[in-house]
């Protein structure tokens, strides 16, 4: 039988399953980033199954970092450097990519919030998305919806309205937002992150009347929208517009270049 727990972390979940006397636990992960993977570190799975092509960036702390931060944490602030899940050793851990099913649940290609997202569904009850959708709230809050590749990020969410067109699924759970149970719903959703994205898009072509380095672009960014002025939120920013700039570059709507060594957007 397959029990469903929703719960905040890794010690409310344990708790759950010794009361329950659960002790088979099997994990399918969505994606590699810290509060996707934390609970391994207490939960101590039998099975764990990663998205495939994230495996290293579970397991090893540098290679996540690097792609997600760009700078270790801990080296400008220690507090939110000690959020950051450390390498999670995992000697049972298999790989699952697009199409295959562990214990009934599909796998579903979801990438751009991170380079292999996957997106896991159960009959026609469960559509578990991960971060490839945000609710409003968030949105709010972080003003850009992280993301590794624009054009994949765009892609995953017209997926998975086509997914909820072909299949009206009971639910479609989301890492962070609201339980999303109609089409009307969904749809509202998904317009609203294409919305946030078409945003920042905007803002960033109207910062490069000049050129703009992508550290100074990235204030500029912080300063128009209105984010919060931490190290966490600046490397993230700075991520997530890398992606932005590249988008804009391919579709040759801004030129980068290297001058003097400096790479000028
Ligand atoms: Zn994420």
């Amino acid at each position: 039988m397959i029990q469903v727990l929703v719960a905040r972390g890794g010690l409310e979940i344990k708790h759950l399953l010794d009361k329950k006397g659960i002790n088979r636990v099997l994990v399918l992960i969505t994606h590699h980033h810290t509060d996707h993977i934390y609970a391994l570190t207490t939960l101590k799975p039998s099975e764990v199954y990663l998205p495939r092509g994230e495996e290293l960036l579970v397991t090893s702390k540098s290679f996540r970092v690097f792609l997600d931060y760009g700078l270790d944490l801990t080296a400008i602030d220690k507090t939110a450097g000690s959020t950051i899940a450390p390498g999670i050793e995992l000697n049972n851990f298999l790989s699952v990519k697009e199409g295959e099913e562990v214990c009934g649940f599909k796998a579903i290609d979801l990438k751009g919030h991170s380079p292999g997202q996957l997106g896991y569904s159960l009959n026609n009850e469960l559509l578990y998305v991960g971060d490839a959708l945000f609710g409003d709230k968030v949105l709010s809050r972080v003003k850009i919806p992280y993301l590794n590749d624009y054009s994949d990020y765009v892609n995953s969410l017209y997926r998975l309205m086509e997914l909820y067109s072909r299949v009206e699924y009971k639910y479609v759970i989301m890492g962070h937002g609201p339980l999303v149970n109609s089409k009307s719903d969904l749809a509202k959703l998904i317009d609203l992150n294409i919305r946030y994205l078409e945003d920042v898009e905007k803002h960033v072509v109207a910062s490069l009347k000049e050129p703009r380095t992508l550290d100074q672009l990235t204030s500029i960014i912080i300063q128009r929208l209105g984010i919060e002025e931490s190290p966490i939120s600046y490397l993230l920013t700075n991520t997530s517009l890398r992606a932005v700039v590249n988008h804009l570059a391919q579709s040759r709507r801004i030129n980068v270049y290297v001058e003097k060594r400096t790479i000028i957007p």
